[in-house]
């Protein structure tokens, strides 16, 4: 529970304060076309609520009261077909006892989904491979591909990673916030410590690419993405991501790697987190508020009603320190450059539910319809949009099997 908490907290903590027009109307048309399509979103934190004693992935759950976003009912409603399931685990010391607690928590995660997946047999399957996407959608299941955000669990064994491929995990992400052994993070204010990858990220790159997982170059540094572009015998995907052009952003990626990244095959998905999207001001007493919070609320399990508790103290702190929150056309704003400058054949959606994701107009698991009407909107081919909700993430996928001879 502490991972999704904290992610709650320091990222997803804006006011719904609307800046502009929100999101765009959904016509029957475009909802039909939705609901035709093969849809995926390659960055689903939802697993994080897995721990919540009392909260199932089945139930209809209300995102005002509990704080989440992605259920079986909501994903229903917002003619979702599955996507990536994220094991995260966030960063902590890189130690024998940090590595061994990580290590745990992770395979322990990725019990939890295939644990969810097996409650609910008939709503949700484990995708091994790309071809298993479409089967499962249609026999009206949901898709749930496993993928590794922070490579931190595996540092002290990279033997590990195919314990994860048997495990399910097909996308691997190497690192989050801060650096760990693996490579440098975008946003680790020390700054870069292996200039990139380390020896043993390198290491990583190549049993990755032996096993068949595609490498996720989402929260990296630029340097580990160049290495990773160059290194990698497969494209890399970027599981949820912006551009700098529209807003500066460490955790963006520039116009030229957006190009090499194209140039090799590879693919950004388009993340839905408002800090990313749009300037934030600092605001010192919203950030002791959100702090003292964090800090009370530090134990190892929480019921649905001590999550509720908390929900209810957030949105009091979000009343009282308001920001300006991103909408949905912000959002839609790095989408266009991406398809701009990468091209159509080189993004999809990693929307970052249930891990900040989120901003005004586009707030759940429900409102994945409004990416079909605002694309159509835009004048994209049915073909087109098809590419963007899995096509070229499947591409990858696929490419990454071949090379490892499955
Ligand atoms: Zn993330």
């Amino acid at each position: 529970m502490l991972p999704a908490l904290f992610l709650l907290l320091t990222r997803a903590s804006q006011a719904d304060t609307p800046r502009v027009a929100p999101s765009p109307p959904v016509s029957n048309a475009a909802r039909a076309l939705h609901e035709q399509l093969l849809t995926l979103d390659t960055h689903l934190d939802t697993p994080a609520n897995f721990s919540i004693v009392g909260w199932k992935i089945q139930d209809n759950h209300d995102r005002n009261r509990d704080g989440s976003q992605v259920d079986l009912p909501r994903l229903v409603q917002g003619g979702l077909d599955g996507g990536f399931w994220a094991i995260y685990t966030p960063q902590g010391p890189r130690t024998p006892a940090g590595d061994r607690a990580a290590r745990d928590a992770a395979i322990a995660r990725a019990l939890s989904i295939r644990e969810a997946v097996a409650a609910n047999p008939r709503a949700f399957e484990l995708a091994l491979a790309a071809d298993d996407a479409a089967a499962i959608a249609a026999r009206h299941k949901r898709v749930v591909f496993m993928s590794i955000e922070n490579g931190y669990p595996l540092e002290a064994d990279l033997s590990l990673l195919s314990t994860f491929y048997k495990l399910g995990v097909r996308l691997a992400g190497l690192v989050h916030f801060t650096n760990n052994d693996l490579a440098d993070s975008s946003t680790d204010p020390k700054g870069p410590e292996w200039r990139g990858l380390s020896e043993k990220g390198r290491a990583f790159v190549a049993e990755a690419n032996r096993l068949g997982i595609v490498l996720d170059g989402s929260h990296a540094s630029d340097q580990v993405l160049d290495q990773l572009i160059a290194l990698s015998k497969t494209p890399v995907l970027l599981s949820h991501s912006g551009v700098k052009a529209v807003f500066d952003h460490p955790r963006n990626v520039d116009d030229a790697r957006l190009r090499a990244l194209a140039a090799s095959g590879g693919v950004i998905q388009i993340n839905f987190m408002s800090d990313y999207l749009i300037a934030t001001p600092e605001n010192s007493e919203r950030k002791a508020a959100l702090s003292a919070l964090w800090q009370s609320a530090r134990k190892p399990e929480f019921t649905l009603a001590e999550r509720e508790a908390l929900i209810a103290h957030k949105h009091e702190i979000d009343r009282r320190w308001p920001v300006p929150r991103a909408t949905f056309e912000d959002a839609f704003a790095h989408l266009l450059h991406a398809v701009r400058v990468a091209g159509i054949d080189h993004v999809g959606i990693g929307a970052d539910f249930d891990g900040g994701g989120g901003v005004v107009g586009f707030e759940d698991a429900r409102d994945y319809p409004k990416i079909t009407a605002r694309l159509l909107a835009e004048g994209f081919s049915r073909e087109d949009i098809q590419k963007v909700w899995s096509g070229n993430v499947l591409r990858v996928v696929r490419a990454a099997e071949a090379f490892a001879g499955h």
